[in-house]
């Protein structure tokens, strides 16, 4: 599946806020949002006049680029979203979180989601003890999210296991350190998202 390969501080300082796509250097001074607070490119610090659209847009391009998603898998998301009962923009937020990787990312096997979502594609996990590497499957309540044996020596996933500990594991999830496995407590809720998202706004871009 493509994927944005592109830099990601441009990413944030397009959305003027800290999106964490880059691990641990995201807890640094090196972190581009501290040194350089303005939007990039030649205009960057020009003069901006947003509209209601411009600020939908942008709400809807950070939730994106915080997933890593490109548009059409948003979309997509969006529309299975609204085909549910409830909440439109709770459901998508459900669904994203659900993914496989932001799961990975979450249990804390790796310090951000395009490193969660390679080491998912190297087929490094198991999924209820079957080797997956999809990083877009949807967990359900009850499934056991494990590293496999062989792969519990990479360091970049044990240095991030040891750094789980600033972020914090979600309570929806459930992390066996020791054991190098996770197990999904239950669904998502919208208080379990901290990451500040206006949610309501992508839903109404969508709905024009
Ligand atoms: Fe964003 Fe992290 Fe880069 Fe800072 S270091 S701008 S939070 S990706």
């Amino acid at each position: 599946m493509a994927r944005y390969t592109g830099p990601s501080c441009r990413l944030c300082r397009r959305e003027n806020m800290e999106l964490f796509l880059k691990g641990d250097r995201c807890y640094t001074d090196k972190c581009a949002i501290k040194r350089r607070n303005y939007p990039p490119g030649q205009h960057g610090q020009g003069r901006t006049k947003t509209s209601a659209y411009g600020v939908q847009l942008r709400e809807k391009q950070k939730v994106r680029r915080i997933y890593g998603l490109l548009e059409k898998q948003f979309r997509g998301y969006f529309q299975e979203a609204d085909r549910m009962k409830g909440v439109t923009g709770e459901n998508l937020l459900s669904l994203l979180e659900r993914r496989l990787d932001n799961v990975v990312y979450r249990l804390g096997f790796a310090s951000s989601r395009s490193e969660s979502r390679q080491i998912v594609r190297h087929g490094h996990f198991t999924l209820n003890g079957r080797k997956v590497d999809i990083p877009s499957i949807q967990v359900r309540v009850g499934d056991i999210i494990a590293l496999r044996e062989k792969s519990r020596t990479i360091v970049t996933v044990n240095d991030a296991l040891e750094a789980v500990v600033r972020r914090g594991v979600p309570q929806w999830l459930e992390l066996d350190r020791d054991g190098y496995k996770g197990s999904v407590k239950g669904t998502p809720t919208r208080e379990d998202i901290t990451t500040p998202i206006q949610e309501q706004l992508v839903v109404e871009l969508y709905s024009k």
